[in-house]
């Protein structure tokens, strides 16, 4: 035991887990590619402007602890607590506009969120990032939403349901605010404290607020999709058309909404579970006003984020599964000095051939090394021993038949690979 350990809401992933990490990580960059996404790599620590726009805009990102620290130079920086004003950003600096439009980009990678911790919930947590940036058509977040739902198809997840609203833009979310606003008026004293501190700034909150008796007031609230614009509107009724075309069935869900001004539009879910068990594995959406937000011009933009963390849960629930675990193939044993050496070169041909090999690296005793065979799992055990050295053969054990033949140096790497895809 050590006394330091991983800092208060951390933890390390082991291998137990992160091969199914790898899997997961794995289709998304497939998906990714069918669907003509681009991977990126974008810093983890951002300047906190970025995130942080305006004071007294006391917005939800701001709400959300981050972690702000300042470095050396005194400048504030803060570890990123989502991706899509990164990507936003690198799409900017980077002159993208100048590259065939929408510029669609993925990531995958660490977020930092410093929340109280809870069960499933850490201050340091993975997301799958996809964004399109660069036009308004409905189309793209129709793609952006089949792409989605895709990925989780590929990893096997079951009762996949696709939600969907649309929030408006700054011309006529005022006109609904304005509605809502005076719908609750009456209840104000009801609501819970949180909605009712958000009434004033952020009452479109209210609507996804889980407290009961706030979600009995909102039942027949004014809905933003009776408030659209004629250019909402049209946008849409076009993302609708496009699921329709695509034969996604989605339901429209009008407490789904977004606390940030520069969200517009389209916001969606997708649910993943049986009744009863069901979970939100993402959440996206459209913020055309983000790349002003952030002082670029105006640039359209939509995407997702999907946690890894929640991603791999759902799925070991649903039984799901991750591909082949990675598994040792072959365990040499050797005693004495020149054994070892012959066992380190046989070991490296089984290497260089894509056969995973391993051997015993602390003096272990034949009984030893075999027992430590059998502990990591190898599916044959390749013995040198002095006879067989002599002889220049390898005897070579399969550890779930416990049969062992003896063959001759030059074909142990053709007899394993044979073997192996029996
Ligand atoms: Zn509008
Ligand atoms: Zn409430």
């Amino acid at each position: 035991m050590v006394s330091i350990k991983a800092p208060r809401g951390v933890r390390d992933i082991l291998p137990e887990e992160s091969w199914k990490w790898a899997f997961v990580l794995k289709t998304a960059s497939e998906v990714a590619q069918d669907f003509n996404y681009k991977e990126v790599h974008l810093p983890i620590f951002e300047q906190t402007e970025l995130f942080a726009r305006g004071v007294g805009s006391t917005t939800d990102v701001v709400e959300k602890e981050m972690y702000i620290f300042e470095d050396r130079g005194g400048r504030s920086l803060t570890l990123r607590p989502e991706l899509s004003a990164s990507m936003v950003r690198s799409y900017l600096e980077n002159r993208m506009d100048q590259r065939p439009q929408p510029v669609k980009l993925w990531s995958a990678g660490p977020m930092f969120r410093y929340e109280r911790p809870q069960k499933g919930r850490y201050r340091q947590f993975w997301q799958l990032d996809f964004e399109a940036i660069g036009s308004q058509d409905p189309y793209v977040d129709v793609e952006v939403i089949a792409l989605s739902v895709e990925l989780f198809k590929r990893l096997g997840m079951r009762g996949l349901d696709v939600v969907i609203n649309s929030v408006g833009c700054p011309v006529c979310r005022p006109v609904h605010k304005e509605a809502l606003q005076k719908f609750l008026e009456p209840h104000l004293e009801e609501l819970c404290p949180t909605c009712r501190s958000r009434y004033n700034r952020n009452p479109l909150r209210i609507l996804d607020c889980k407290n009961p008796t706030c979600r009995a007031i909102t039942e027949n609230a004014p809905k933003t999709i009776s408030y659209l614009c004629p250019e909402c509107k049209e946008h849409f009724e076009g993302l609708k058309v496009g699921l329709d075309v695509l034969g996604l069935h989605y339901s429209i869900d009008n407490r789904l909404v977004r606390g940030l001004d520069y969200y517009t539009k389209t916001a969606y879910e997708v649910i993943s579970g049986d009744l009863g068990a069901q979970n939100a594995v993402c959440g996206g959406g459209r913020y055309d006003n983000l790349a002003e937000a952030i002082g670029g011009k105006h640039t359209p933009g939509v995407g997702f984020a999907a946690g890894l963390e929640r991603i791999v849960l759902t799925m070991e629930q649903q039984g799901c599964s991750f591909g082949k675990e990675p598994s040792l193939e072959v365990f040499v044993v050797a005693l004495g000095d020149f054994e070892r050496k012959e066992a380190l070169k046989l070991m490296q041909e089984f290497r260089i051939e894509g056969i995973s090999s391993d051997m015993d690296f602390n003096g272990k005793s034949f009984k030893g090394q075999m027992k430590l065979a059998n502990q990591l799992g190898a599916a044959c055990v390749c013995i040198l021993g002095e006879e067989e050295i002599k002889a220049k053969k390898i005897s070579i054990k399969d550890m779930v038949t416990g049969e062992q033949v003896e063959v001759p140096k030059e074909e142990a790497v053709t007899f394993i690979k044979k073997k192996l895809t029996e």
